[in-house]
């Protein structure tokens, strides 16, 4: 796929003779599709790593305020695109988390990008995290969501969401792997992930997180 890719590259900076406006845009397509594929490919090779457990999951104690803000730069341009106002939620003083921050970074960046992908223009997205109430266990762990404003899950489907390939309602593009990911991921530390989802106003993606 590197290689097709290069070659399309190759093809575009004119190296095998100068393109025609409409080979640039059939080049272009071709570039597009191939980046599409290498995303698949990716993410079917995290989820099946997850599954069995061959991820490296390196948890240390980690700051969530900078991931959630490099999480929501790296997404910023679209949310500009679509006049998407993102905001934030969170307490002045957060507890670190006990998570691998490169993976829960990715975990924040697909349901970002969700809420993004379902929602309609001038709408907005927060972000919140705060501590859950105290359970029995000595740290209470804190709940991460992102609140959009979107076409919604119907009930029916907010469980099947998370499951590989499933996707529901509208067809907006993707591979239905992103949220196996998130699970998989919240999963393998010790965390839970769920969704509260009205059709037609909007989704809460939560889930949890350790302290340290
Ligand atoms: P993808 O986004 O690639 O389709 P995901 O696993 O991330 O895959 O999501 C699975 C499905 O869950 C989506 O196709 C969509 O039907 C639904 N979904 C996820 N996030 C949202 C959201 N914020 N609002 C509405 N539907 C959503």
């Amino acid at each position: 796929l590197s290689s097709v890719m290069a070659s399309i590259e190759l093809m575009q900076k004119g190296v095998a003779g100068e393109l025609a406006k409409m080979q640039q845009t059939v080049m272009g397509i071709a570039y597009n599709s191939a980046v599409q594929m290498l995303d698949m490919i990716n993410a079917l090779l995290d989820v099946s790593r997850l599954e069995s457990g061959r991820m490296p999951v390196n948890q240390r104690a980690t700051a969530l305020r900078p991931l959630i803000e490099h999480a929501t730069e790296s997404l910023s341009s679209l949310a500009n695109e679509q006049r998407v106002k993102i905001s934030f939620s969170l307490p002045a003083q957060l507890p670190l988390v006990h998570a691998d921050g490169e993976l829960i970074m990715r975990v924040i960046q697909n349901l970002l990008g969700n809420a993004l992908k379902f929602s309609g223009r001038s709408s907005s997205i927060t972000l919140r995290a705060e501590a859950s109430l105290p359970d029995s266990a000595k740290t209470a762990p804190i709940t991460i969501s992102v609140a959009d404003q979107g076409i919604g899950i119907a009930p029916q489907d907010q469980e099947k969401i998370f499951a590989k390939f499933s996707q529901v309602g509208e067809r907006r593009g993707g591979t239905g792997l992103g949220l196996t990911f998130c699970k998989l991921v919240v999963e393998a530390h010790g965390g839970r992930i769920w969704v509260q989802s009205t059709p037609g106003q909007g989704s809460t993606f939560f889930f949890t997180l350790p302290t340290t």
